[in-house]
């Protein structure tokens, strides 16, 4: 007998029988029907019904409200009993009308833009001035150039505004507006950051909540010529800009459970977001994710008995205004967090799958790689990365201390689309769709299923470590979700 049979044999006496029914390769019988019947189902044609049927659903839309019946419609008729739209509310409703705008001087061309999100719209009949170009927001540097500004239209600086960071810019632009809006600012403009003119949606602050002036993104080549004129002499330039905009507004998640056969008070969640930018279909950011929670949810009827836990199905609103969906969620659930034994989340597109992010968890990673190793590698997802993000909708989760994983798929091709009015359906390669979903699916089961829950939920003091190494504390303060 050689020690290391010695080793495995004294291993399998400390082992519980019961341990047993956990092995991967004991549920591999059930995770390949599970995966066949996502290879199998209609990811696509589901896809083409939001993506195509419904749009672009950007928070609180009509768009956004129909796409959660459509959701919930489609959970029930998958026989899912307990089906839920659960509210939360956000600070203002905006909806996109029309924005054009030119400059007039010293040449007269069209310029390619589009408003801010939860952006007014301009005085009827536009506003034109000319250009100021701001690239310090500091209240100091701000408060000293107030009657400069006055009735002129102010170009935002945002490449050099931002290059400190994103949490360290953030709280500056914040305290920035109001002093444009009292120094009698017309309007904001901002560059984009990509060639050709192409506009990325987005908006200013986090959380939905309006900013006080009528405000436009504006294509690259059209910010460096109006940069380069500014060097040569006065700018002038004309916007019309015309939106929607509401006070606080309800939004609704959709959730639906499927009750374990054993211990139906654990669960875990998959979920995903449903809104999206408005540009492009949200086909990729995040449709494909919506729908795998969607397709998941059907696979899992189809096996005809539940897993010992719960499994609920989430899909949020209002996480491109700054993960307010699932923020939400994890506050109004707050006394039944203890019970959550892991959340899975999909929004990195349909690249070709590579495994899991367990954000920062090295004892998750570890958790996780025999599953990865025994179920998720033959499906093109057994890797695993330690990378920590707040960018998605894990993210609150995390926050919570709770085993929380974000599929990890190749994204070199995601930013070609992503916010952009080319994420529509016609770049969605089904086969890698469905290999993602297959990943989420089987992985979903193994955790619901098995004896154990996959990782402890941590600490407050070591989500704070996490965070600290992912540099993310400041910003999660300043925006308040998090206090150290
Ligand atoms: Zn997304």
């Amino acid at each position: 007998m050689n020690l290391r049979r010695a080793v495995a044999l004294s291993v399998w006496w400390a082992i519980p029988v019961l341990a047993w029914s956990q092995q991967p390769s004991e549920m591999k019988p059930v995770t390949d029907r599970l995966a066949a019947s996502i290879y199998n189902g209609p990811s696509m044609t589901t896809l083409g019904e939001l993506a195509d049927g419904i749009g672009g659903r950007l928070t609180a839309s009509p768009a956004y409200v129909r796409s959660t019946e459509w959701a919930a419609a489609k959970f029930r008729s998958y026989g899912i009993e307990n089906v839920r739209l659960e509210p939360f509310t956000i600070p203002a409703g905006w909806q996109r009308g029309t924005a054009s705008g030119a400059m007039l001087a010293p040449l007269a061309r069209p310029l390619s833009l589009a408003s801010l999100g939860w952006a007014p719209s301009t005085p009827a009949g536009g506003v034109h001035g000319t250009v100021v170009t701001v690239a310090d927001v500091a209240p100091d540097a701000l408060r000293s150039r107030e009657d400069e500004l006055r009735g002129k239209i102010v170009f935002l600086d945002t490449a050099k505004i931002m290059a400190e960071g994103y949490g360290k810019a953030l709280p500056k632009l914040e305290s920035a507006w109001p002093t444009f809006q009292k120094a009698g600012v017309l309007a904001v403009i901002m560059p984009d950051r990509e060639k050709n003119n192409v506009l990325n949606a987005h908006d200013s602050l986090w959380g939905a909540k309006l900013v006080p002036l009528p405000a436009a993104e504006i294509g690259m080549e059209d910010a460096k010529l109006i940069q380069r004129e500014l060097e040569r002499g006065p700018v002038t330039i004309q916007l019309t800009i015309e939106n929607k905009t509401s006070g606080e507004t309800t939004v609704n998640n959709v959730v639906a459970e499927i009750r374990g056969s054993e211990r139906p008070d654990e669960w875990m969640l998959i979920g995903a977001h449903l809104d999206s930018w408005d540009f492009g279909t949200g086909a990729q950011d995040n449709g494909t994710g919506a729908i795998s929670v969607l397709e998941i949810g059907r696979a899992l009827m189809l096996l005809g008995k539940a897993p010992r836990r719960s499994v609920r199905l989430a899909l949020w609103g209002g996480e491109e205004q700054g993960l307010l969906g699932s923020y939400a969620y994890t506050q109004t659930h707050q006394s039944e967090l203890d019970k959550c034994v892991a959340v899975l989340n999909t929004d990195n597109g349909a690249g070709h799958p590579k495994g899991w992010k367990v954000e920062g968890r090295e004892d998750l990673k570890k958790a996780m790689q025999p599953w990865s190793d025994g179920l998720l590698k033959d499906l093109n997802g057994g890797d695993l990365s330690l990378d920590t993000t707040y960018d998605t909708d894990h993210g609150p989760f995390v926050l919570q201390g709770i085993p929380a994983l974000d599929l990890w798929v190749d994204m070199s091709h995601y930013f070609e689309i992503h916010h952009k009015s080319s994420d529509t359906l016609d770049k969605v390669d089904g086969l890698d769709f469905k290999a993602g979903e297959a990943i989420v699916a089987v992985t979903a089961y193994a955790i619901a299923q098995s004896e154990t829950p996959i990782a402890p939920h941590i600490d407050h003091q070591a989500v704070g470590e996490i965070l600290k190494k992912a540099k993310l504390e400041g910003l999660l303060e300043h925006v308040g979700v998090w206090k150290p």
